[in-house]
């Protein structure tokens, strides 16, 4: 099963993606958290992706293509993949039907996570992890039991991306809803788009997903 989750930034597409990993066998692949693994190399190339990223703008098509391409041909993925944060353009999006067709592969549904922006900017500028296990949190929504202690492996350092600023949050809004949401269409035209209150709470957001996996 191949599934793309669409939605604007803060929308929960990461944490839906977790979960339906672990649930289905499936891979996660996250554009963003690969373009963030691949600048802490440091080097001129990276500085300048990091600096687009972290000025909330958009990385070029091709890169983002290639990227997602190579990454797709790795044997993990075979059993299915979810992509969360890709496509983000609608070159991006006709460029991934190609990409599908030439590998003989099918895309089973993409899924709209639909939120509210004033819910997003409070969620992407509260939002941290655990730097060891990745675990997300939350100032208000979900705080650690022990203040400064990861639940689940009971680290203490926490981070925050760089990216995750008000400031930064509305210029990622604003490329999300001129440069993603034309993506809707074409896919509400390939008959393959549905839609999820992203509003809801988690467990409640992936029951949604699910039910459009397996329609009873
Ligand atoms: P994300 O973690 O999905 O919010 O992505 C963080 C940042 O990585 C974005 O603000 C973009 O700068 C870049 N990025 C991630 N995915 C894409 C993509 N498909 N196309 C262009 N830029 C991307």
């Amino acid at each position: 099963m191949n599934l793309i989750l669409l939605g604007p930034p803060g929308a929960g597409k990461g944490t839906q993606a977790k979960r339906l990993e672990s649930r289905y066998g499936l891979v996660q692949l996250s554009t963003g958290d690969m373009l963030r693994a691949l600048v802490t190399k440091g080097d001129t190339l990276s500085q300048e992706a990091k600096s687009i990223m972290d000025s909330g703008k958009l990385m070029p098509d091709a890169l983002m293509v290639r990227m997602i391409s190579d990454r797709i041909d790795e044997p993990d993925c075979a059993g299915g993949f979810i992509l969360d944060g890709f496509p983000r353009t609608v070159p991006q999006a006709q460029a991934l039907d190609d990409m599908l067709d030439l590998k003989k592969l099918k895309l089973h549904a993409v899924i709209e996570m639909k939120v509210e922006d004033d819910a997003l900017v409070e969620r992407i500028v509260g939002r941290f992890t655990c730097a060891k296990c990745g675990e997300g949190y939350h100032d208000r929504f979900k705080r650690t039991a022990v203040d400064g202690v990861c639940d689940v492996c009971g680290h203490t350092e926490f981070k925050r991306r760089a990216d995750d600023t008000e400031t930064t949050v509305r210029t990622r809004l604003e490329n999300y809803h001129k440069q993603t949401a034309p993506i809707l269409p074409y896919y509400e035209q390939h008959g393959t788009l549905r839609q999820v209150n992203g509003m809801a709470a988690i467990e409640e957001v992936t029951q949604q997903i699910e039910a459009i996996l397996h329609p009873a």
